[in-house]
């Protein structure tokens, strides 16, 4: 990890937390910066990928700004978080992405509905691309089953291949080392429960000063809302492979109750973690991440809509046209994958791993 001007602040913010430490039942960072004396950049990207944003500490700090110590630890981590995308991001000059990050999703989510629409427009007779279709294979009449899957597969196993590069480097860069099952079991259901997000219990200061549980709960929407799209997907592509059931399906079959329930989940989460985020309090908040953070919000809304959309029009007319920007935004987030606000899940998956490995080395020492 690079000598950022975040880094440096970070340090600088967390020899003040070190000698004070009264935050430290409010998550995981401040346990985990207390078995530290000195913070190199690769610690200090652990800890700031460990951070949730929750922004408990900034309304608790007796040094927050006006104060001349100047704490604002989920300002700084956050830019700090942002600084490790860019610098563990593969292939490397890829890294730039992140420094306008708002506007290169929001130019790749359009281009790409943009070309897909023209090319089919272009390539398909009108009357089958604006006509009406139903039954099985009525969606690959307008885009042949072989060229989505192929289009689909290789931008996913590139932003996999990519993102587990990053993650490696992460990795490395904070300490290496092999996890046992234990702590990839703890990490993994801090994941799930999002447990650093409930500030100790009584929640975080999601807003302002008052605590809630509501960006969890949000969070919960979008995240298992995705997940339940993604078994969708999986399904249908079982149906159709090894079955030979091709889509679109029946509303009661599986893949349909699937992503119809995780659509509505990402949209509800999407549009309440924008809301959450428009009206927040300012102070703990980075604004030179907060561009990236929406263009992906709105991406992944555009993504959940258009799905639904094209679910109950799917048999009239316009489904080719809806077909086709559905799938343009679900390319566009492929693309942008490695790139964007979502490697935070990635990153900060591994570093809740690391931190229940520390812990239970702590507890040996
Ligand atoms: S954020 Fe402020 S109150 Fe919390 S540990 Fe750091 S200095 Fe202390
Ligand atoms: S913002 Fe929340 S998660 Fe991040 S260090 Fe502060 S209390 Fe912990």
């Amino acid at each position: 990890m690079r000598e950022t001007e975040a880094v440096g602040e970070a340090r600088r913010q967390m020899a003040v937390c070190n000698a004070c430490r009264y935050c430290e039942g409010y998550c995981a960072v401040f346990p985990a910066m207390a078995l530290r004396r000195d913070f190199s950049a690769g610690d200090l990207s652990y800890l700031a990928n460990l951070c949730h944003g929750c922004k408990g500490c900034y309304h608790a700090c007796q040094y927050a700004p006006p104060h001349a110590f100047g704490v604002n630890v989920p300002e700084t981590f956050a830019r700090l978080r942002q600084d490790s995308y860019a610098d563990y991001a593969w292939p490397q000059p890829m890294g730039a992405v992140f420094q306008r990050n708002g506007t290169i999703v929001s130019l790749v989510a359009a281009l790409s509905v943009i070309v897909l629409l023209l090319g089919t427009m272009a390539w398909k007779d009108p009357a089958v691309f604006y006509g009406q279709h139903s039954g099985p294979g009525a969606f690959y009449r307008i885009i042949p089953w072989g060229l989505m899957a192929a289009i689909a597969g290789l931008s996913f196993v590139f932003a996999l291949v990519a993102m587990g590069v990053g993650v490696a480097k992460f990795w490395k860069d904070t300490g290496g080392g092999s996890p046992a099952p234990a702590p990839i079991a703890e990490g993994t259901i801090d994941i799930l429960t999002l447990a650093n997000l409930g500030g100790g219990g009584h929640g975080c200061n999601d807003i302002g000063e008052r605590f809630s549980q509501g960006k969890r709960h949000l969070h919960h929407a979008l995240f298992y809302g995705f997940g339940l799209c993604f078994a969708a997907t999986s399904v249908a592509t079982i149906y159709d492979h090894f079955l030979g059931w091709q889509a679109p399906y029946g509303f009661w079959s599986l893949p349909v109750l699937l992503g119809t329930l995780g659509g509505i989940g990402m949209v509800i989460g999407a549009t309440g973690l924008t809301w959450m985020k428009i009206v927040a309090d300012p102070g703990p908040i980075a604004k030179s991440v907060l561009g990236g953070e929406y263009a992906l919000l709105m991406l992944l809304w555009m993504v959940a809509m258009t799905g639904l959309v094209l679910l109950g029009l799917r048999h009239t007319g316009a489904m080719g046209v809806l077909l086709v920007i559905h799938l343009g935004f679900v390319l566009a987030f492929f693309l942008v994958l490695p790139y964007s606000k979502m490697v935070h899940g990635a990153y900060r998956g591994a570093a809740l791993i690391r931190n229940a490995m520390e812990k239970r080395q702590a507890k040996t020492a």
